[in-house]
């Protein structure tokens, strides 16, 4: 299965993206997290793309098409692939779908998470981030001492989901990202599907939608 998830953030693209790579058997390329654990690391690549980050900004196309196609070439690929916030601008999805013609694994649907923008908000503004496995938890209630339940890690606020740079992202997807919407359904790609509710039960919406079952 050969997907990409598109929507606002805060939609679940994250949690759908875990669930989905779980269920087809296939990596999760999530820039997102590929730039945090870069900044963690201290590289090159987290270095660059820091201060954009912390803006609530995208990081340049250049950077962020040349890691995606990189790691689109690992062997794990072939079975498929699931993006995650990945492409979020029409430059990045011309150049994906250049990337994907070439090494002939083309799409098989992009799927938006449709989530209203009040509930992104207070998603966004209540939620919690494993610094290590970057689960996301809608809450700490759940949390001990601030610990993942999945790997221990510490459980903390993004730094870009403090409210100003919250708002600076949503920004940011109405004007950059929000056109990828049109640009896949003119290709015959997209799914639309409600992202309310319980996160099996946006799951199984998804899977219905592009004619899976369980
Ligand atoms: P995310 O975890 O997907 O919300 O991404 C966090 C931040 O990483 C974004 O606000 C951007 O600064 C950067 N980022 C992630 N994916 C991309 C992308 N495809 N293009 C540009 N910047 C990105």
């Amino acid at each position: 299965m050969r997907l990409l998830l598109l929507g606002a953030p805060g939609a679940g693209k994250g949690t759908q993206g875990s669930r989905l790579s779980n269920f087809f058997h296939v990596p999760r390329i999530a820039t997102g997290d590929i730039l945090r654990e870069a900044r963690k690391a201290g590289t090159e690549l987290g270095t660059k793309a820091q201060s954009y980050m912390d803006q609530g900004l995208l990081v340049p196309d250049d950077v962020v098409i040349g890691l995606v196609q990189e790691r689109l070439q690992q062997p794990d690929c072939r079975s498929g692939y699931l993006l995650d916030g990945f492409p979020r601008t029409v430059a990045q999805a011309e150049a994906l779908n250049d990337i994907l013609t070439i090494m002939q694994m083309p799409l098989d649907a992009a799927v938006l998470l449709d989530v209203p923008e009040d509930v992104i908000l207070q998603r966004l503004t209540s939620r919690y981030t494993c610094t290590s496995c970057q689960k996301v938890y809608p809450g700490m209630d759940e949390l001990v001492q601030s610990r993942c339940g999945v790997c221990g890690g510490h459980v903390e606020r993004r730094s870009d989901d403090e409210p100003e740079t919250v708002a600076k992202r949503l920004e940011v997807y109405a004007h950059q990202t929000a056109p990828l919407v049109n640009f896949y359904r003119n290709l015959g790609k997209l799914v639309e599907v409600n992202g309310l509710g319980d996160v099996q039960e946006v799951e199984e919406r998804i899977l219905s939608a592009i004619g899976q079952t369980r």
